[in-house]
């Protein structure tokens, strides 16, 4: 574990060096604490001598064995069982992402973040899957695939990033991607909240600033490959981000990704995100039952949120066109959809909403084939 790295000169621009720059802010707080004790003549703070060009503090629950797994106790209750795909991007084949004094490869420091993220889960009771564990080759395709045949609920791709423009060395954010936008029908909204959560902690843990294209950090991929998205987005059955934890090409962050410890750390944030979207308890919905009258189709569908349901969000599809207001109530905990005469052809049947606490359901849809009468 080294967090303290000496001195890269040139990660700070406004100073030459930083021992000018420390001895300017030793020398600026001495003259502030000797005017503040001149002014209330008593408490005084004493100055932190120890801070020396450190590149990330680690999070306080990484410090000792204990500590963490005292905060995973905190998540367990809500993580235990469920099921994830963590997909470490590039590898094998793919390992041309280089930092640039080639301290670290994308494809290695994904795969770190992620064996972490994986032990984090593991320990907290979950069940995890892998695209890959080691350095080897995946194809695109087969990484929604392999994932699509597990029992896996869970997807989370985890990258690192790169600017558009090569030679820039300054962009360095955290953003998560969900998939489409509001308007497609393939978006929903609950993969946005898991990414807010996601980002956010990943952001807070690491020191990284969100995103800008949007002001939680959360991007659609729909922004970088408008109406197709990301591959891995695009072909998984699940609910799905893609982590693009912080730019390789950054100077000071390739300094950084080089430190296990902050790979632990990004790990950490990412973990963290997960723990309390899922102790948020995100809502979501089951079939009760269905039943066919006087040629209307009637569902009843069974609403599980702790936070009451903001009756305005909730958008019924049938076959991807929008079911009117007049077409479904609720009722306490109980959503009654009139489908007419749906029995009658394949049916498609998608439900989304939010909640008070402005969470929405984890996907439902109702694939219902043709009946008689
Ligand atoms: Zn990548």
């Amino acid at each position: 574990m080294n967090n303290l790295i000496s001195c890269p000169h040139k990660l700070y621009s406004p100073f030459r060096n930083c021992s000018s720059r420390i001895l300017k802010q030793a020398l600026t707080s001495v003259i502030l604490l000797l005017i503040g004790s001149f002014l209330s003549g008593c408490t005084t703070i004493a100055p932190d001598t120890s801070s020396s060009c450190k590149l990330f503090d680690v999070p306080p629950e990484l410090t000792s064995d204990a500590l963490r797994d005292s905060a995973i106790s905190l998540f367990s209750p809500a993580l235990k069982g469920k099921k994830f795909y963590i997909d470490p991007g590039h590898g094998g084949d793919d390992r041309k992402n280089k930092s640039p004094n080639g301290l670290v490869i994308e494809a290695d420091i994904n795969l770190k973040v992620s064996l972490y993220l994986r032990d984090f889960l593991l320990k907290s009771g979950a069940t995890v899957y892998m695209s890959r564990d080691k350095d080897k080759t995946v194809e695109l395709k087969e990484r929604t695939n392999l994932a699509n045949q597990t029992d896996a609920e869970f997807f989370i791709s985890v990258h690192h990033n790169a600017p558009g423009k090569p030679s820039d060395r300054f962009t360095n954010y955290a953003s998560t991607y969900y998939h489409a936008t509001e308007e497609e029908y393939e978006h929903h909204p609950s993969n946005r909240d898991l990414a807010r959560y996601i980002n956010r902690d990943l952001a807070f843990n690491t020191g990284t600033p969100a995103g800008l294209a949007s002001f939680d950090g959360t991007i659609s991929d729909y922004l970088i490959y408008p109406g197709d998205g990301f591959s891995v987005l695009r072909n998984i059955n699940i609910p799905a981000v893609l982590v693009e934890c912080t730019f390789f090409t950054n100077l000071n962050e390739e300094q950084r990704l080089a430190d296990t410890m902050y790979n632990m750390t990004e790990a950490w944030g990412i973990y963290k995100g997960i723990g309390k979207y899922f102790r948020a308890n995100p809502p979501t919905i089951s079939l009760k039952n269905k039943t066919i009258k006087k040629g209307n189709l009637q569902l009843k569908l069974e609403i599980n949120s702790k936070q009451p349901v903001l009756l305005h969000t909730i958008k019924i599809f049938n076959n991807k066109t929008l079911l009117s207001d007049g077409k479904f109530s609720l009722d306490k905990n109980i959503l009654t959809v009139d489908l007419d005469d749906a029995f009658k052809r394949e049916t498609e049947v998608k439900v989304i909403f939010s909640n008070k606490a402005g969470l929405s359901n984890l996907p439902f849809k109702l694939l219902l084939t043709p009946e008689v009468n």
